[in-house]
C-alpha cells in the first residue's frame, strides 16, 4: 500500500524503557513495583488456573470478583453499589477508559482533562472522534484550577476525567476539590470518568475519597480501579469499573467489542485479593510510603529538589538548578545516558509537550534499585 497509517504515538514508557534497556539504565520511569507482589493472590491465580474453568466467563466479570468489588469499595472508602448491576470487569484500567470513552464520546463532543494527564486518556478520546481540552494544574501544588475548568466548558463539553490519586504528580484530591467538581458535574450536565487505580496507595495518613461516593455526583461517576496496582502485579490487566446503571449499560456494550472478557482464573484471584483484610492494605501503603521517604531524602542528600507527593508512585524533581532552560526531555535522556538512570519527562503529559522543568521517578522499587539510582544520581552531579 501507498498509505502511511499512524496517527498514535509510541508512548513515553515504551521510549524510555527502551532506552533504558539499551544504556544498561536503572529503570525508574515506567510506573511497576518491585518485589510487592501478595504470595496469598498468586496462589489463588495458581489454584484457580488449575481447577478451571478456561472458557469465556460472563462477560460482565465473574460474580465472586463483581461482589468483592462492592465489598472492598464499601469496606475502605464507603461506597455502596449493587455487585449485580453497578460493576463491571474489564482487561485492566486500560480497557475500562477506553470502554468508557468509546462509550460516552461521539464525533464533535468535548472531553476535559486535567493537565499533566496519565498518557492514555487523549489518544482514545480522539480516536472516539471526541475533542481533547486539556486545563493545567499548577506545581508545586497542583490545586484544582477552577476558573479554568469553568471557562473550559461549552455547549459540546461531555465528560472530565479525574485521576486521583493522580499520576505523574502524587496529588490525592481533597474533600473540598471533591465537593466542588461534583457541584461542577451537576451545573453543567457532566459525567466523570474517575481513574482511582491508586486508590490504596495513598500516604501520611491521606485517604483516598471517589466522587461515586458524594450523593449527588453518583449517577454521572465511572469509578476505574485496577488489581495492578492493589496487588502490585501490573501485567495482571484485570480492571474494575462502578457505576450507575445508565453509564455502566453502554460502557458494558464498548466492552463486549474491545475485549468481551478477562481471564477467569486471574479474575478470581484479585476476588481472593479484594477480600484480604486492612493489614494487607495498610502494609501495602507503609512499604510504599516508606520507598517514597527513602528515595525523597537520598534525592535531596545528591542535591535534587523533590515536590510533595501524597500518593501513587512517583517523585518529581524540580531541574531547574542542573538545566537552565528546564528542557525535561533532554534532561531524562542526558540521566539515561551521563548517569544511567531513566526517568520521565512530566512534558510527556502534556497536549503541547513543552518543557516543564520537572522529570517523575517511579520510588516502588527494592531498596537495592533505589540505593543505586541515589548513587548514581549523587556521582553523576
Ligand atoms: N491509569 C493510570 C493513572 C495509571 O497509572 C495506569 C497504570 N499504568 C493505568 C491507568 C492503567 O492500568 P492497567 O494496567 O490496569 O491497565
Ligand atoms: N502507568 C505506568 C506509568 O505511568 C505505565 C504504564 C505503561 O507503560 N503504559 O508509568
Amino acid at each position: 500500500t501507498n498509505r502511511t497509517f499512524g496517527a498514535l504515538g509510541i508512548t513515553v514508557f515504551e521510549a524510555m524503557s527502551r532506552l533504558a534497556a539499551a544504556h544498561g539504565a536503572v529503570n525508574l520511569g515506567q510506573g511497576f513495583p518491585e518485589g510487592l507482589e501478595p504470595r496469598a493472590v498468586v496462589e489463588a491465580a495458581a489454584a484457580a488456573l488449575l481447577e478451571g474453568p478456561h472458557q469465556y466467563p460472563p462477560m460482565r466479570g465473574v460474580p465472586e470478583l463483581r461482589r468483592a468489588v462492592a465489598e472492598n469499595g464499601a469496606r475502605f472508602f464507603g461506597i455502596e453499589a449493587d455487585w449485580e448491576s453497578e460493576v463491571l470487569v474489564t482487561s485492566g484500567a486500560t480497557e475500562a477508559l477506553a470502554a468508557a470513552f468509546f462509550a460516552l464520546l461521539n464525533p464533535g463532543d468535548e472531553a476535559i482533562i486535567l493537565e499533566p494527564a496519565y498518557d492514555s486518556y487523549a489518544p482514545i478520546i480522539e480516536r472516539a472522534g471526541a475533542t481533547v481540552v486539556p486545563v493545567r494544574l499548577v506545581a508545586p501544588d497542583w490545586t484544582l484550577p477552577k476558573a479554568a475548568l469553568e471557562a473550559a466548558v461549552t455547549a459540546h463539553t461531555r465528560l472530565i476525567v479525574v485521576n486521583t490519586p493522580m499520576n505523574p504528580t502524587g496529588k490525592v484530591f481533597s474533600a473540598e476539590e471533591l465537593a466542588w467538581l461534583a457541584a461542577f458535574l451537576v451545573r453543567h450536565d457532566l459525567v466523570a470518568v474517575c481513574d482511582e487505580v491508586y486508590e490504596h496507595l495513598t500516604f501520611d495518613g491521606t485517604r483516598h475519597a471517589s466522587l461515586f461516593g458524594l450523593p449527588s455526583a453518583r449517577a454521572r461517576t465511572v469509578r476505574i480501579g485496577s488489581a495492578g496496582k492493589s496487588f502490585s502485579m501490573t501485567g495482571w490487566k484485570v480492571g474494575y469499573i462502578t457505576a450507575e446503571r445508565a453509564l455502566i449499560e453502554p460502557i458494558a456494550r464498548a466492552h463486549q467489542y474491545l475485549t468481551f472478557t478477562t481471564p477467569p482464573a486471574l479474575q478470581r484471584a484479585v476476588a481472593a485479593g479484594l477480600a484480604l483484610d486492612a493489614a494487607y492494605f495498610d502494609g501495602l501503603r507503609g512499604a510504599l510510603q516508606e520507598r517514597r521517604d527513602f528515595l525523597a531524602a537520598g534525592l535531596a542528600e545528591a542535591g535534587f529538589d523533590v515536590l510533595p507527593c501524597s500518593g501513587a508512585y512517583f517523585l518529581n524533581i524540580d531541574i531547574s538548578a542542573f538545566d537552565a532552560a528546564g528542557d525535561d526531555q533532554a534532561f531524562a535522556e542526558r540521566l539515561v545516558r551521563e548517569a544511567g538512570v531513566a526517568t520521565i519527562p512530566l512534558s510527556a503529559f502534556y497536549r503541547d509537550k513543552a518543557t516543564t522543568g520537572l522529570v517523575r521517578l517511579c520510588f516502588a522499587k527494592h531498596r537495592a534499585t533505589l540505593e543505586e539510582a541515589i548513587a548514581r544520581l549523587g556521582r553523576w552531579r
